[in-house]
């Protein structure tokens, strides 16, 4: 297997509980998790509908965070190969996928990512 992946994480609903177009709550263990993969060398993008402002504002939580995002809405290298707009990653970490382990939080309407279980499915994938 490739040492380093690329994996594409969405934004809200998975690091940030929804609370669109504001930031919200940290979801617990996407912080540590995604810093783990960067600091494994996975190549990260930021995957979410945001634009504007509101995407600048999720860039920057990245940024404090101090998790590197390689790449915004976009793989920079699949150009070579496709002009698909669709970003190619070996990985998607997002709430709404079908298979992503999420969790429901006491109050909340929309479940967030269970980064507890993303953790032990990445381990077992060997990809952290
Ligand atoms: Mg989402």
């Amino acid at each position: 297997m490739d040492s380093t992946l690329v994996i594409a994480i969405d934004f809200d609903g998975t690091c940030v509980e929804h609370d669109y177009p504001a930031v919200g709550l940290e979801v617990e263990g996407a912080v540590e998790t995604l810093r783990a993969l960067s600091k494994r060398g996975h190549r990260l993008i930021l995957f979410t509908m945001r634009s504007g402002e509101k995407l600048e504002a999720a860039v920057r939580w990245f940024r404090d965070r101090k998790i590197e995002l390689w790449a915004v809405n976009e793989n920079p290298e699949q150009r070579s190969w496709t002009t698909s707009p669709k970003v190619y990653a070996d990985y998607y970490i997002d709430d709404s996928a079908l298979g992503c382990p999420i969790m429901f939080i006491d109050g909340v309407r929309h479940p967030v990512v269970n980064w507890s279980k993303v953790r032990t499915m990445l381990e077992y994938n060997r990809v952290l």
